[in-house]
């Protein structure tokens, strides 16, 4: 087996608002990221799938479908959007990078041709990364 990682890149708006706490529980555990107007991030993707190496090609699969369904499924939604007004998902998510890992999971697996999903990685900054394996 071995591992194989494309990475992607979108710009998105969000904030963090938990509709169930008052304004000042919002305001004390979320800080300036509670402000309802939002905040943009450029968010950086990277996708690993577990494969065999197919002796004649020399890939693991296609990356040409994998790039198509990155973007279909993840890029072309997200990409200058408001995550929280614009994409279903975070209508009742916090779109954090955790969750944002958790929801390209859900949207990749399955779907991409000759590979296993093994990992999404979610940067929403140089230095602030979420990794998601799906449930085991
Ligand atoms: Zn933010």
């Amino acid at each position: 087996m071995i591992l194989l990682t494309r990475k992607a890149e979108f710009s998105a708006a969000h904030y963090y608002w938990n509709e169930q706490w008052s304004e000042e529980e919002n305001r004390r555990v979320f800080g300036k990221c509670a402000n309802r107007n939002g905040h943009g991030h450029n968010y950086t993707l990277e996708v690993t799938v577990a494969g065999e190496v197919n002796a004649q090609s020399g890939f693991v699969l296609d990356l040409k479908q994998l790039k198509e369904v990155l973007n279909g499924e993840v890029v072309d939604v997200y990409d200058h959007r408001h995550l929280n007004l614009e994409v279903p998902e975070f209508r009742d998510r916090m779109p954090t990078a955790e969750n944002i890992a958790i929801s390209v999971w859900e949207r990749l697996d399955g779907k991409i041709p000759g590979a296993r999903l093994h990992r999404v990685r979610v940067y929403e900054m140089p230095d602030l990364f979420a990794d998601y394996y799906g449930e085991r």
